[in-house]
């Protein structure tokens, strides 16, 4: 229903990162009215900081990649340059659980590929099958073609002791799903345009790095690239004041009245005159002329009333998972905990990772406060978190923890976080998916989804696929 101004109304509805930064773009414009729907009674989505007794509680995302500027942008934008940190320098330091020890991984690895020959070689984690596979691979041709699985393309490219024993488990955590599944073109397309551009990931890393031109023979470019190699500062960043920071100032952009949290979206139901009715859980209606889905996928198959458009959502599966986090006396706890975590590859017990958060990050908990987070579930633990209750969790966190770390002591403070059918699994064929279901848009004029089920998972993606949404708006 046009107002009284004659602005078209825009209804956004879900109030994470993706429906704020609609909203954001769209106020900022002016032109046209917009209400954003909620349905939860806090703003955020995912991302949720809990601030209590000295320590900042990151239930979800603790940081976003700056490397990918959109969202490091916008916080900026939003006078936020200030308030942006880099984790601590010993954070470089990432542990991978083998035979139920923490081990360092080689320092110089990025996304799986290993950039520091010599650490690499050195390192005790994988077999000297496995170094002597992995480090041939700037001389590996191109291959694959067509859309791969993440397993599939690493093992072409460093071979399956190091997909297996390390990469495997390093990307699949990314998205908490399964490398045989995950489409590299999808989830990682970082990773096929180094080997279209570089011919080789390991190249491709240090040339990207390094702004080399992939020119002359591969050993002459390894030679070049790794005599220019210097080592990078963390591509991650968060807040002094946790995540939420980001949704608190997203959301006091926008002027009063735009918001309306408590509100879920049943049915969007299309009128007559091509307008469309928002249809609440309180039975009242809100009428607008553009609606934009910036809800999980599944979360909008069940708003449309299109079948075959809700089929097609219903199409991009997810994962469910749970964070665990504990605040422990430092003097009770018998590991350092220095580094930023550790990875747990599969057959190493039931946890996925876990963060020493007080180590990797400054601010979030007080002298003799040792902060960390336990993560379970994903596709390769798919039952677990609907299985057990929060204390079943709990103990469970706490027992995985002290099989690797020794004792922790009793937390001074406990929590679960509960993450159901949050993460979208970019599997194979799901470029060919998402196409579908924008094209399926196309005949239904007004009708947008966003979100980071289709093309962008971490929060920058995010961003900039809801900035370039609301232009198109
Ligand atoms: C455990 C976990 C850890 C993560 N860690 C990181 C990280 O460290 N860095 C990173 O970059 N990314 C991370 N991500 C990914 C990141 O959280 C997402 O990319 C991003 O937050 C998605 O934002 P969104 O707005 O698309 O969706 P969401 O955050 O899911 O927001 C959707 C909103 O819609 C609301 N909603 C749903 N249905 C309705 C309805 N019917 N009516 C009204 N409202 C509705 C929901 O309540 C929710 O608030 C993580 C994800 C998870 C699950």
């Amino acid at each position: 229903m046009q107002s009284r101004d004659d602005k078209l109304r825009v209804l956004i509805v879900g109030g994470g990162v993706a429906g704020l930064t609609v909203a954001r773009e769209l106020t900022q414009r002016g032109e046209h009215e917009v209400r954003l729907l909620e349905a939860s009674s806090s703003l955020g989505g995912n991302i949720q900081t809990e601030r209590t007794e000295g320590l900042i509680i990151e239930s979800g995302p603790d940081s976003f990649l700056h490397t990918k500027p959109w969202a490091a942008e916008l916080a900026r934008e939003l006078g936020l340059g200030d308030q942006m940190m880099s984790p601590r320098s010993g954070a470089s330091r990432v542990f991978m659980v083998k035979r139920g020890r923490l081990v360092r991984m080689p320092p110089g690895m990025a996304l799986g590929v290993p950039t520091d020959p010599v650490a690499f070689l050195g390192s005790p984690l994988l077999s000297t099958a496995a170094k002597a596979r992995a480090i041939v691979e700037p001389f590996v041709p191109r291959g694959g073609g067509g859309d791969e699985s993440v397993a599939t393309f690493l093992e072409r490219r460093i071979g399956s002791g190091a997909t297996r024993e390390l990469a495997g488990p390093l990307l699949s955590g990314i998205h908490a799903g399964d490398v045989e599944q995950l489409s590299i073109e999808s989830a990682f397309p970082q990773l096929v345009d180094m080997e279209r551009k570089h011919g080789s990931l390991v190249l491709g890393m240090l040339e990207g790095r390094a702004g080399l031109k992939p020119v002359g023979s591969r050993l002459s470019r390894l030679r070049r690239a790794l005599s220019a190699s210097t080592s990078k500062p963390s591509p991650f960043v968060s807040f002094r004041g946790g995540m939420s920071t980001f949704v608190e100032a997203l959301a006091d952009s926008l002027p009063s009245g735009v918001v309306a949290t408590e509100a879920a979206v049943e049915r969007i139901e299309r009128l007559s005159d091509g307008r469309f009715a928002a249809v609440l859980a309180d039975a009242s209606r809100e009428f607008a002329d553009i609606v934009v889905l910036a809800v999980p996928a599944h979360r909008a198959a069940a708003i449309v009333t299109d079948d075959s458009f809700a089929h097609q959502l219903r199409g991009i599966e997810y994962a469910s998972t749970a964070t665990v986090y504990f605040a422990l006396r430092a003097a009770n706890v018998q590991h350092p905990c220095s580094g930023s975590g550790f990875i747990v590859p599969p057959g190493e017990g039931r946890l996925l990772a876990g963060t020493f958060i007080s180590s990797k990050w400054e601010g979030r908990a007080p002298e003799g406060v040792i902060a960390l987070r336990a993560f379970f579930g994903g596709m390769r633990d798919p039952t677990l978190v609907e299985e057990l209750d929060n204390a079943q969790l709990t103990a469970l966190a706490k027992s995985e923890l002290e099989r690797l770390l020794g004792s922790i002591g009793e937390p001074l403070q406990s929590r679960v976080f509960r993450y159901m059918r949050a993460s979208p699994q970019p599997n194979v064929g799901h470029e060919a998916r998402v196409a579908t279901i924008f094209e399926s848009l196309n005949s239904q004029p007004g009708l947008f989804v966003t979100g980071a089920a289709y093309r962008g998972f971490g929060i920058p993606d995010v961003v900039r696929e809801a900035r370039q949404l609301a232009r198109r708006i």
